[in-house]
């Protein structure tokens, strides 16, 4: 059922606390640890805790925890100290989405290119 726990995923399963993540941040709904493959000097997933395949699908069925992700997204970057940042939603695995639990990449701390690859 959408929304709970899906046994072969990942993120599930960090959120459980069954896999190890370096955590920055834990709502009741969401939680926030640095990406295991940085790709800037701030890379932070934020996700919320329950499973929805994208941002869009967690949108549609919990707009209120769409909102907490993004609220989250601010939250790190105000402890990373960041002026500017980006969030990107990897939608469809022709944009590079890799994991199938929606999630925010929060990235900053370098200049970030416009338009990106
Ligand atoms: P995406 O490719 O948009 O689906 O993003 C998935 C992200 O998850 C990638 O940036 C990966 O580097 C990251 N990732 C995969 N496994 C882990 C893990 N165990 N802990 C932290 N980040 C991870
Ligand atoms: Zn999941």
């Amino acid at each position: 059922m959408a929304g709970e726990p899906q046994e072969d995923c990942l993120f599930c399963k960090i959120v459980a606390k069954h896999v190890p993540a370096t955590i920055v941040r834990e709502t009741d709904t969401t939680v926030a640890f640095r990406d295991i493959n940085p790709q800037a000097p701030t890379h932070v997933l934020v996700i919320p805790k329950v499973h929805h395949a994208d941002a869009a699908r967690l949108a549609a069925a919990e707009p209120e925890i769409a909102a907490d992700v993004l609220r989250e997204a601010q939250a790190v970057a105000d402890a990373e100290e960041l002026d500017s940042y980006r969030i990107v939603f990897n939608t469809g695995s022709g944009a590079g989405q890799t994991v199938w639990h929606a999630h925010a990449h929060v990235l900053g701390g370098r200049g970030l290119q416009w338009p990106p690859g």
